[in-house]
């Protein structure tokens, strides 16, 4: 985040009407501001600063949109920087900060563009913001003009903004360009190694990974948690058991914290490996009990492929009596009894699950076409083009059919028509982000989706064989990681 100080060095004088007794009104509002600990605090002392004038004072407002970013309100930041007269360049910043910290990162991308046109220069940290957004959103068209902005304006020694760029390269897969920006570094710490090694990683490149992982090694850097995380995922991904465990031991050697963040990784490893108990032997060592979830749902997704119904019981009973259970672990307990057919004990989970009144998170895909975000949600009748979407969703299945594919439709639940039950995996969101990037997109143009939550097996099965109907390259990132679909097979070897 730009420090208020630094953002204020430069900022022209104040316009509008004169507040009065300036610099000390302007201290005490931003002292008032500075010291909001929760987001209510806000609108009093907002209404506090319009009655005394002080609501077009760049000092002021930048303080405003900084203490609303911090807590959790930009859409109050957003409402204010709209009202505000000829923002600078600080300004912007602040709000463009605000959304990518708040994952609005078309937003900020859109609100970066509103700046440049406006002929404000931007500094480095509205282009690290940026870059980030763009990573983040997978924009790479628009990371590579931000890219070229950075050489223009002299900004590409900066080290912030390279590892961006690498990032961003590597997220979207452009591992040369990545290399490039990697290599241009005078000096290569564990952060722009780690940034190399998980581009690869989330891409399903996990043998290069490795070896970006031995080349920094050689160069005797050390490994932080997050590499350890990505060189955990690409052992996982090749099922290399052995490196997998002398990862594990160097964590013990160096005294690398068993946290869920590691915990997690190492868990499913040893899960996807095929090593079920050392995997609960993780599981059980783990201190951190209060952000178990998400190891327990790694340790369920193994227990569900590897048909260990006994254990994933344990684990999601474990979690539902420490009142850790989300909604993702209530829908894995679930499916995992669905597809063994208990739809009792399914029923039982679905349940509880709603008296505990855990919602499912609503399924939401999305895909970029023409440099415009759209949006769908499950079953979605909004968007304008629905008819030619679902006309496109349609052909698709009947060809599905004919090539002899049938709907997995234990996923589903179990108390609806089997009919039905079709109909309701074919809408699901990344099936109709699918079919608009189809009909919007020239023949052999690759397809990228973001879905927040996890792709479900039926979907997973029918976009690798759309990826072979159609000849198109599709990328679908998951909630747990990417899958690069080619010629009916997926990245993630149907592990995921
Ligand atoms: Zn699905
Ligand atoms: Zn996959």
């Amino acid at each position: 985040m730009l420090s208020p100080v630094a953002g204020c060095s430069a900022l022209p004088p104040n316009s509008g009407t004169k507040p009065q007794n300036t610099p000390n009104r302007r201290r005490h509002f931003i002292s008032l501001l500075q010291n909001c600990k929760h987001n209510n605090q806000i609108p009093p002392i907002h209404a506090k600063i319009i009655r005394n004038h002080h609501h077009q004072d760049p000092f002021v407002v930048f303080e405003l949109l900084r203490v609303c970013s911090n807590l959790n309100s930009i859409g109050y930041a957003s409402k204010i920087f709209s009202h505000t007269q000829n923002p600078n360049v600080y300004l912007y910043t602040a709000l463009i900060d605000g959304l990518v910290l708040s994952c609005y990162y078309t937003d900020g991308i859109h609100l970066y563009y509103q700046m440049i046109n406006s002929s404000l220069v931007p500094d480095s940290y509205a282009v690290t913001s940026v870059l980030k957004a763009c990573g983040c959103r997978l924009a790479l068209k628009e990371g590579r003009e931000v890219h070229s902005q950075v050489l223009k304006l002299g900004l590409s020694s900066n080290r912030s903004i390279r590892i961006k760029l690498i990032e961003l390269y590597g997220k979207c897969g452009a591992f040369d360009d990545a290399r490039q920006v990697f290599d241009e570094m005078p000096e290569r710490d564990v952060v722009c190694w780690t940034a190399m090694i998980d581009g690869l990683v989330r891409n399903g490149e996990s043998n290069r990974a490795l070896e970006v992982f031995r080349n920094m090694q050689r160069e005797d850097v050390m490994p932080n948690e997050v590499t350890i995380v990505c060189v955990l995922s690409a052992c996982s991904e090749l099922g290399a058991l052995q490196l997998g465990r002398w990862v594990h031991s160097y964590m013990d050697k160096h005294g690398i914290e068993l946290n869920h963040f590691v915990g997690g990784a190492l868990i499913n490893m040893y899960s996807r490996c095929g090593d079920i108990d050392e995997a609960q032997r993780v599981f059980e060592q783990m201190k951190e009990k209060n952000v178990i979830t998400y190891n327990s749902i790694a340790l369920l997704s193994a227990c569900k492929i590897h048909g260990n119904l006994e254990l994933a019981e344990r684990v999601a009973k474990s979690l539902v009596a420490c009142k850790n259970a989300d909604s993702g672990t209530y829908i894995l307990l679930s499916n995992a009894y669905s597809s063994s057919g208990k739809w009792k004990e399914a029923a039982e989970v679905r349940t509880n699950m709603r008296e505990e009144g855990i919602e499912k998170e609503p399924g939401c895909s999305s895909i970029e076409v023409n440099n415009e975000i759209h949006e769908f949600l499950l079953g979605d009748l909004r968007h304008p083009q629905k008819e030619k979407i679902y006309k496109k969703l349609e052909e698709l299945n009947q060809i599905l059919r004919l090539e002899g594919y049938t709907p997995a439709t234990e996923v589903v639940l179990h108390d609806i028509e089997k009919s039905e039950k079709e109909w309701a995996l074919a809408i699901h969101s990344e099936r109709l982000a699918i079919c608009y990037g189809l009909i919007s997109t020239k023949p052999l143009t690759t397809i990228r989706v973001v879905k927040n939550l996890r792709v479900c097996n039926d979907c997973h099965l029918t976009i690798k064989l759309i990826s072979n109907i159609t000849m198109r390259k599709i990328v679908v990132r998951d909630r747990n990681r990417f899958h690069h679909f080619e010629n009916g097979v997926c990245s993630c070897g149907d592990y995921w």
